[in-house]
């Protein structure tokens, strides 16, 4: 049997406003995990907009910093009397509260308090070990219920979120419709890959003014638009196509730049690396025209264009090309990918933006 299952959303300074007209119909007892600054930004709003509702919490709980098993396990008996779980925050505190929904079977309502991925739309949780590495993909087909997006918190985050959301957001356009290419895929993957359209043009076209209206802290309708691009576009992608279509080259080159210690030491964020990786993606794949207009977006926004924007050096390039390699980013992909068609693509893609310094 197929099943997938596609969750709705309220998006505005005010979405928090229709909890009360979605949730009851779930049950009465509410249980809200968050990460620490998540909740210090939307418990106060969360709480007040369901005063006059049926609703009743019955503990806030922070989700313990790393979306673990053994952070699951630590809060299974606290959440043992709630019908629902409210899911605040970023990528992990949501997948915390995504797995141990999925595994005692509750509903679940997401409440993202920055837009940097798309895990609050996803049915997908990533699970860490409790020192911060990957333990396992919690693979399910159950998206959050609905999906709660305060514009006015998310404007009031810090920036670097939206700007790297915005890199690995684009990635999920190129790299699913690259891996597809020449394929004939079933209804759920050919859905997602039309639509993940728009997970690029609006970033291309709302993603500076965006960028801006962030560092004011206004929520407009290109601040709107990005969000949105980020959260519902790519997550609708990712509940919709297979994991051999969701990922590809640029997020294979950004594997090969975590064993870059420089890399890593200097913070560069994983959005922003994968959207470098977009650029040496449409160099391969020799999709100049599409390059050029991706290349003038992230220099109008400060997104890396060279190897020295996020602090490696060709010497690098022998390892960072093997580590691509080893994942299963480019298992499926219309071409053989082997270590010097990487570094070729990197060395070609310096040449470029040095020639439009
Ligand atoms: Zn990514």
């Amino acid at each position: 049997m197929d099943k997938s299952l596609f969750p709705n959303y309220t998006i505005g300074p005010d979405a928090y406003e229709d909890i009360k007209h979605v949730c009851p119909t779930y049950g009465k007892k509410v249980a809200i995990i968050g990460g620490k600054r998540a909740l210090d930004a939307a418990k106060d709003k969360i709480l007040k907009s369901i005063e006059d509702s049926s609703l009743e919490v019955i503990g806030v709980f922070w989700y313990g910093g790393e979306c673990s098993v053994e952070n699951m396990d630590m809060l299974r008996p606290q959440i043992a009397e709630a019908d629902m779980i409210f899911a605040v925050g970023g990528g992990k505190a949501i997948d915390t509260c995504k797995v141990l929904a999925h595994s005692t079977n509750r509903p679940f309502f997401t409440f993202p308090t920055i837009a940097s991925t798309c895990a609050s739309c996803t049915s997908l949780g990533i699970v860490y070990h409790p020192d911060g590495s990957l333990r396992e993909y919690s693979f399910s087909k159950v998206p959050p219920n609905h999906i709660f997006i305060d514009t006015e918190i998310i404007a009031n985050a810090p920036d670097t979120y939206l700007w790297a959301g915005m890199g690995d957001t684009m990635a999920k356009h190129y790299e699913c419709t690259t891996s597809s290419r020449g394929h004939i895929p079933a209804h759920s993957d050919a859905m997602g890959i039309a639509l993940s359209s728009m997970c690029a043009d609006p970033i291309i076209r709302w993603g500076k003014q965006a960028m801006d209206d962030c560092k004011a802290h206004r929520v407009t309708k290109e601040f709107t638009e990005v969000v949105l691009g980020i959260i519902i576009s790519t997550g609708f992608v990712s509940n919709f196509v297979q994991v051999d279509y969701t990922t590809g080259l640029a997020h294979a080159i950004y594997n090969g730049f975590t064993v870059i210690p420089s890399v890593e030491h200097n913070g560069h964020l994983h959005g922003e690396v994968v959207s470098y990786g977009i650029l040496v993606l449409l160099t391969v794949d020799k999709k100049f025209e599409e390059r050029d207009k991706l290349f003038q977006f992230s220099r109008s926004i400060g997104l890396p264009t060279c190897l020295a924007d996020i602090d490696a050096t060709p010497d690098d390039l022998p390892i960072v090309a093997k580590k691509a390699l080893a994942g299963i980013d480019v298992r499926v992909w219309p071409y053989p990918v082997d270590e010097q068609l990487i570094i070729d693509g990197i060395m070609e893609m310096e040449e470029y933006t040095k020639a439009h310094a």
